[in-house]
């Protein structure tokens, strides 16, 4: 059946494109095709999601800075969630929309939703999340941002504040050049890294990973395993190792130097306490995969390492103090968040009976040996007479420091 459009060329097709998302609210888009994907990762297989695909449409809608500095703060959680989601909500939209439009000009066109979707190449695995496409390596590709440090890919007015979704399709459209790389504003900082509880990033000169799409390289620094960001995006745990202040997690569980000695905390003890706390108020991401082991939504608590990064400096610098001053968060029982200083949160974990306190700390603090485990001494028993954690050594060694290696001693960003 003939398409229900007088055709147009191939540049006019492209020029909409390009402006639609933006009418509706992107702050960026840019185009792959075939070509400029050529030799990268399968996650930049078009026809994964359509065969003939020949294009695809990457575009990134801004959240709210005000929600965003409010949740770093924490002052308000479910503000941020509610913006969130609802941003996802109007990329997706957009992209149903756009991938409609194309359609009635006669192309196959199919939208790729903007999180939460993944292949299916190990069934039963509910631990392998491969998205259908890499919107991240769509979007450096055709130049919608580029990489920072932390992999995540900054825009040139709202960094990596912006949710990706793109549009795939089986029309010829004009592919965008990357960004000049000597505009990425990325320099370094750490502010990614500060904000990090769970030690994701790897810093160092060799620790790089270069991807290569249609003959141009994208580097960012190696990341350690994904189930580490989980373990404390998730929520399972969220205190940093300082003790000084938190994700918006109220649970303090260690976290693991080692990739190796994460999967036993994570899954048999930090998730199973994660799955019986009260949930967090304000809603949550509408996640099949954690609703079919759960039957529980994910409640963002945290995404610090987008959340600081900003294309103004002295605003990341704003943000991280933010964070790390906006104390520690705690649970009262009818689930409701506060935040309070560290002293506090330290004896609110401490004044409950041991079953609610297995919730959110270790029941048996003397299994996590310190040297192999940080944030041990934030165990609300830590040094205690007849507590759990009495016979626990000190620990000695400057924990941050350890974590981030071999950065830069002379950094502010770092706390340590
Ligand atoms: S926070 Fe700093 S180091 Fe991290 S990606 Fe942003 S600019 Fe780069
Ligand atoms: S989301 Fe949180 S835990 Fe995950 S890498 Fe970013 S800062 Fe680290």
């Amino acid at each position: 059946m003939p398409p229900p459009t007088k055709p147009i060329s191939q540049e006019e097709l492209t020029a909409k494109v390009r402006e639609f998302p933006v009418i509706y609210g992107a702050s960026i888009v840019g185009i792959t095709s075939v070509e400029t994907l050529a030799g990268g990762p399968p996650t930049t297989d078009l026809s994964y999601v359509l065969e003939g695909a020949r294009s695809a449409v990457t575009f990134a809608v801004p959240t709210d800075a005000d929600k965003t500095r409010d949740y770093l703060g924490k002052v308000d959680r479910a503000g941020h969630q509610q913006d969130y989601t609802k941003t996802s909500i109007i990329a997706d939209g957009i992209a149903a929309q756009l991938a409609s439009f194309i359609r009635q000009f006669g192309h196959e066109t199919t939208a790729v939703m903007q999180n939460l979707v993944f292949r299916n190449d190990k069934p039963g695995d509910l631990n392998h999340r491969t998205p259908d496409i890499s919107h991240r390596y769509l979007a450096v590709r055709g130049g919608v941002g580029w990489f920072g440090f932390s992999g995540n890919v900054l825009t040139p007015d709202h960094g990596p504040n912006v949710i990706l979704v793109s549009v795939v399709t089986a029309a010829e459209l004009i592919p965008t050049d990357p960004l000049p790389p000597e505009d990425n504003y990325c320099d370094d900082c750490q502010a990614c890294n500060t904000a990090c509880p769970s030690g994701f990033f790897r810093h160092g000169k060799k620790n790089k990973v270069t991807v290569t799409m249609g003959g141009v390289d994208f580097t960012y620094t190696e990341r350690r395993s994904y189930d580490r960001c989980s373990y404390v995006c998730s929520g399972c745990t969220g205190l940093h190792s300082s003790g000084q202040w938190s994700t918006w997690s109220p649970a303090r569980f260690p976290i693991p130097k080692e990739d190796e000695h994460l999967l036993p905390i994570y899954k048999k003890v930090a998730f199973k306490a994660w799955s019986e706390r009260p949930e967090l108020p304000g809603g949550g991401m509408q996640s099949p995969i954690t609703f079919s082991k759960t039957k529980r939504d994910v409640t963002l608590t945290c995404g610090n390492c987008m959340h600081v990064c900003h294309p103004d400096k002295k605003e990341r610098e704003r943000r991280v103090k933010l964070l790390q001053e906006g104390g520690v968060i705690i649970q009262q029982e009818d689930g409701s968040l506060q935040s309070v200083s560290a002293e506090e949160a330290r004896a609110h974990v401490a004044a409950m009976d041991p079953e609610q306190r297995a919730l959110y700390e270790p029941a048996d603090p003397e299994s996590y040996d310190p040297k192999l485990y940080f944030g041990v001494k934030n165990h609300s028993q830590y040094g205690r007479e007849g507590g759990g954690a009495t016979s626990l050594p000190s620990e000695t060694e400057d924990l941050d420091a350890a974590r981030f290696g071999n950065v830069k001693q002379d950094d502010p960003m770092i706390d340590r």
